[in-house]
């Protein structure tokens, strides 16, 4: 009897044991679905949306874990961070609302925006298509709050950052000229600019 009984505990033993083991492979395994530079990223976090260039709250030009942000053309990031770092020492902060968009987010907020205006030629008025907009290059960023929009509205130029359409104060784009020329004259809407019409 007795030798049975510590038969048993050796056999309970043993498959706790095993599946403990089972558990930390499970573990180990799940990890290493990721590169150690995704987890520390935190690349594996962004939803589908995030990976198109949708950008959730509260994002700044500085968090280039995101595509939104990370995708923008490096000399529109240089000066946006240039920027950003000075409006700080004035108490601003740049949120990046939207920056680098994928083709189908594109095509997705210009749907939307036909849903919403009521027709194409009015949607044009404040969405491009995939194959104009500057987003979609990397070209292009809405800016927030209305106190950085304020601040690179008056301070811009002077890294080349430009607010291209008259309806649009958060667009900017950078124009390197503007540095020592200012910015040029804006247009009223996107469907004023020469871009736009291919
Ligand atoms: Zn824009």
């Amino acid at each position: 009897m007795k030798h049975r009984a510590s038969t048993r505990t050796t056999t309970r033993r043993t498959l706790g044991l095993l599946v403990i083991t089972a558990a930390v492979a499970g573990i180990v395994h799940q990890t290493s679905v990721f590169s150690v530079g995704e987890v520390l990223r935190g690349d594996h976090r962004l939803t589908t949306a995030e990976k198109g260039g949708s950008l959730p709250g509260q994002v700044t030009v500085f968090d280039d874990q995101y595509p939104g942000v990370a995708n923008l053309e490096p000399e529109l990031l240089k000066a946006l961070r240039q920027a950003a770092t000075d409006a700080a020492d004035d108490g601003v902060r740049f949120y990046v609302n939207s920056g680098w968009r994928s083709p189908e987010y594109q095509r997705k907020l210009l749907r939307d925006a036909v849903a919403k205006y009521g027709s194409e030629k009015e949607a044009a008025r404040w969405v491009a298509t995939p194959e104009t907009s500057p987003h979609v290059s990397g070209n292009a960023v809405d800016i927030g709050r209305s106190d950085a929009t304020a601040w690179l509205s008056e301070n811009g130029a002077r890294y080349g950052l430009c607010q291209i359409y008259a309806n649009e104060p958060w667009h900017y784009e950078l124009r390197p000229q503007a540095i020592t020329d200012g910015c040029p004259p804006m247009y009223p809407d996107p469907s004023h600019d020469p871009r736009m019409r291919r």
